[in-house]
């Protein structure tokens, strides 16, 4: 028997101002993901430089310019970490969430139906993109950020749903 995989995601300060919370856990609830962490969140700026630097290595990826102005962004309000697993759940959440820049993220997803901005305006403008979400790239990163924001007392993996009748994730 497999047992689910655990991925985390952020509902960011714009989704939460924007009251998208219930639209973006509705889809991951329909889609068959289980919730097993969830919490209101207003973390330091150290605590963003270890989620995305030095776990997400940021600045090497995207620059310090892009990497200092989704800090900024990142610290205009709460944001709400969820933990969620299922059936390879990481690459799932990821396929959910859509493309960085939601100019490219295609319809059908999170960013790709409730965010619009692009690289060029967010460069122009020393903004940081507010596409709605974060989630785990691979489950490597996965591992490190969900020890980075929740406790193994905060994580309840001990209740079974309907999907698991189906999918036998559950541990026994
Ligand atoms: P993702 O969140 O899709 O995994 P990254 O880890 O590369 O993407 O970037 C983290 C976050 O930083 C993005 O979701 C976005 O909000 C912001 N961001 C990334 N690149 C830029 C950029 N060039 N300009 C502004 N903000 C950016």
């Amino acid at each position: 028997m497999t047992h689910g995989e655990k991925t985390l995601v952020l509902i960011k300060p714009d989704a939460i101002q924007r009251g998208l919370i219930g639209e973006i856990i509705t889809r991951f609830e329909k889609v068959g993901l289980k919730l097993v962490g969830a919490k209101m969140v207003e973390p330091s700026k150290d605590h963003y430089f270890h989620h995305y630097e030095n776990i997400g290595k940021m600045v090497s990826r995207r620059g310090q310019k892009a990497f200092d102005v989704t800090l900024d962004m990142m610290q205009m309000g709460p944001v709400l970490a969820l933990v969620l697993t299922g059936v390879e759940a990481v690459a799932l959440v990821r396929k959910m969430v859509g493309a960085t820049e939601p100019k490219s993220a295609v319809p059908g997803t999170i960013r790709g139906d409730y965010s619009h901005m692009s690289f060029g305006h967010a460069d122009a403008n020393d903004v940081g993109i507010p596409n709605l979400v974060h989630a785990s790239g691979d489950t490597t990163e996965a591992a490190a950020e969900i020890a980075h924001w929740f406790s193994e007392a905060e994580l309840f993996d001990g209740y079974e749903t309907v999907h698991e009748k189906f999918t036998q994730t559950r541990k026994k």
